[in-house]
């Protein structure tokens, strides 16, 4: 079984969504490294940017085979050979449809087309996946047809496309089986009803040989059948050994996501936030004492890590739980007052961070803790032609400091001031940077919540206000005074 990610490709496609050559290579090294066998690197006919970006990810000399798309034309397949391609994602329309209404032509000419480009991609040296797009509305007749005559004429791999998402796990099975007797065929899906992942594991189970998937699930509208979840439900669910490097799968995902600026929905399957997160007391007790109990999956397994976070449900077990990892130590009554002071902050809307722990904690075990890190003045400006700049004073560990820092935004220069400054007493490191606006409008409370680190210890805190930089501000500062305090 072999994965072909078009990540590059379709998921490019997703509205909004261009990334660079420089961009595309990285996420090809990372493709090839995690064991993906075809990398479908782009349309060589798009652009020229396109096609720097398949030269480039052509001439890195990675393990995967090269792909990508064309049409049924020889301009199509001259820019992929020339480029260093290895083989082609040849796309022709096989629907009613989309023949008559897309290209206005017949199912004749549309064959006649394919065979012709089959022939020139193999003159040129290519390997040919034929590709049948809008084959779940296609008269089946008619796409046995083409794909017996396509291989014929050297094709050496066939796609069944579900273009829009139309596929039920019932028609892959009355579909799929004769068209894997022509060639080995891969399955191409999209997600419009939610349908993407079962389509594709029960063309899987119908003798497909190759899932065509896209990291986190990118690629047109609802997107494609994402790889990640492919993986996990091969290896978890029916119990076959893939060669994926599943401990890559989680930082791949965080790596297409920056690129893109796609975020990722919190409640995603494997790489979503929340999906090793837990919060409600019964389900943390139960995770703390033996994990299978409310995880399918363990988190090492795709390069995560099981986070139990504070609120309104928490219960004394994962607050205990906590307060152990952050090295306090506290008795059974004050671990209670702890806790009604943790459900208070949830009942009041608020996410619990690392930062509002270890204050209540010292509150309610009277730890005396000063801050390392005091602010006495900040400035951030930005306009319409200059560079955004930050400057600030703070008083780090008594002693007086003074920067300035430019950045891609102010909030950008704000940050990198920061660090700039706490950089000459400690290595911190940001490594998350999450906004959530509380309602509407442009004079909305905006909550900023930051992930710190230093020496691998991590650290959550919030900051709160109108002002977006402010927020921003506060919430490193309080982080860093939590990370820089010498009793932990
Ligand atoms: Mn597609």
């Amino acid at each position: 079984m072999r994965f072909l990610d078009t990540t590059l490709r379709d998921g490019e496609q997703t509205p909004g969504v261009s990334l660079n050559p420089d961009q595309k290579l990285e996420i090809a090294t990372r493709l090839a490294a995690i064991g993906v066998d075809v990398i479908e690197a782009g349309s060589a006919a798009a652009s020229d940017g396109e096609r720097n970006a398949i030269r480039l990810i052509a001439d890195a000399g990675l393990s995967s085979e090269i792909c990508t798309y064309v049409r049924a034309m020889h301009g199509d397949i001259d820019y992929a050979a020339d480029f260093g391609a290895d083989s082609v994602h040849l796309v022709i329309p096989v629907s009613d449809l989309h023949i008559a209404k897309k290209m206005r032509k017949t199912r004749d000419q549309v064959a006649a087309m394919a065979y012709d480009a089959v022939e020139y991609a193999k003159g040129r040296g290519l390997i040919v996946e034929l590709s049948g797009e809008d084959a779940s509305r296609a008269d089946k007749q008619f796409l046995h047809e083409v794909f017996c005559e396509g291989v014929q004429r050297g094709a050496d791999r066939l796609c069944f496309c579900d273009t829009v998402g139309l596929l039920t796990p019932e028609k892959v099975a009355e579909f799929i089986p004769p068209l894997t007797r022509i060639a080995p065929l891969s399955i191409h899906c999209h997600d419009d009803l939610g349908f993407a992942l079962a389509n594709t594991m029960a063309a899987l189970k119908a003798g497909a040989s190759c899932a065509h998937v896209t990291v986190n699930g990118l690629g047109e509208r609802a997107g494609n059948t994402p790889f990640e979840e492919v993986v996990m439900a091969l290896e978890i669910l029916y119990g076959y050994k893939t060669r994926i490097k599943k401990e890559l799968i989680y930082p791949l995902s965080s790596l297409v996501s920056r690129h893109t600026g796609v975020p990722l929905a919190v409640n995603k399957a494997i790489v979503g936030e929340m999906a090793f997160t837990h919060e409600s007391g019964i389900h943390a007790h139960g995770v703390i004492r033996e994990p299978s109990t409310y995880e399918s999956v363990e988190p090492g397994m795709v390069g995560r890590k099981r986070r139990i976070v504070l609120g309104k449900h928490s219960g004394t077990a994962s607050v205990e739980a906590a307060l152990h990892e952050m090295n306090y130590k506290a008795e059974d009554k004050q671990v209670k007052e702890i806790v009604k002071r943790v459900k208070q902050l949830g009942d009041d809307g608020k996410r619990v961070t690392d930062a509002d722990l270890m204050a209540v904690a010292d509150a309610v075990l009277a730890i005396e803790c000063k801050p390392v890190i005091k602010m006495r003045q900040f400035t951030a400006t930005s306009g319409s032609h200059m560079i955004p700049t930050a400057s600030v004073t703070l008083v780090v560990n008594g002693v007086e400091m003074t920067g300035a820092a430019t950045g891609d935004g102010p909030v950008d220069a704000a940050m990198q001031v920061l660090r700039k400054c706490v950089g000459e007493v400690a290595d911190i490191r940001l490594e998350e940077y999450h906004v959530d606006a509380i309602q509407g409008g442009t004079d909305a409370l905006v909550e900023v919540t930051v992930r710190l680190s230093k020496d691998g210890k991590i650290i959550t805190s919030r900051g709160a206000r109108t002002d977006i930089i402010m927020a921003s501000v506060e919430a490193m500062i309080a982080g860093m005074n939590r990370l820089l305090r010498d009793r932990t």
